[in-house]
């Protein structure tokens, strides 16, 4: 059981549902802004792992995810 947490969860960036502190796989992605700013996303982790893809110099970077 995750360690229980006060972080105010928002909805999920890819697929736009909530997220439950309850969930797996909640993920915090912290942003940089053009402008130099940050921001944190939020993000179920199957969401984001679905749209990883292997950058063309380096076959096999996510595979498997380290997450
Ligand atoms: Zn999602």
């Amino acid at each position: 059981m995750a360690e229980k947490s006060n972080v105010e969860w928002g909805p999920c960036c890819f697929c736009g549902k909530n997220i439950q502190a309850e969930m797996p796989d909640p993920l915090r992605i912290t942003a940089e802004t053009s402008a130099g700013k940050w921001q944190v996303w939020f993000a179920h982790a199957e969401c984001f792992k679905k749209r990883l893809a292997d950058p063309p110099e380096a076959p096999g970077f996510f595979n498997p995810a380290h997450f």
